[in-house]
């Protein structure tokens, strides 16, 4: 069983298309925090703001 997080919405799922959003969905291996990725703190305000809603 290999769980996948969505690109677009960040929902994990187990399959290829987000059930939430129908964005794609990768398997979950680059690191959570990258340097390269400016806006993932954003990103991860906003997903936990829509989990608390
Ligand atoms: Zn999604």
């Amino acid at each position: 069983m290999k769980l996948k997080k969505c690109k677009s919405c960040g929902a994990y799922t187990l399959k290829d298309v987000c059930p939430s959003c129908g964005g794609q969905t990768i398997s979950p291996r680059p690191p959570k925090f990258s340097p390269l990725d400016p806006y993932g703190k954003y990103r991860r305000m906003l997903k936990k703001q829509a989990g608390e809603a």
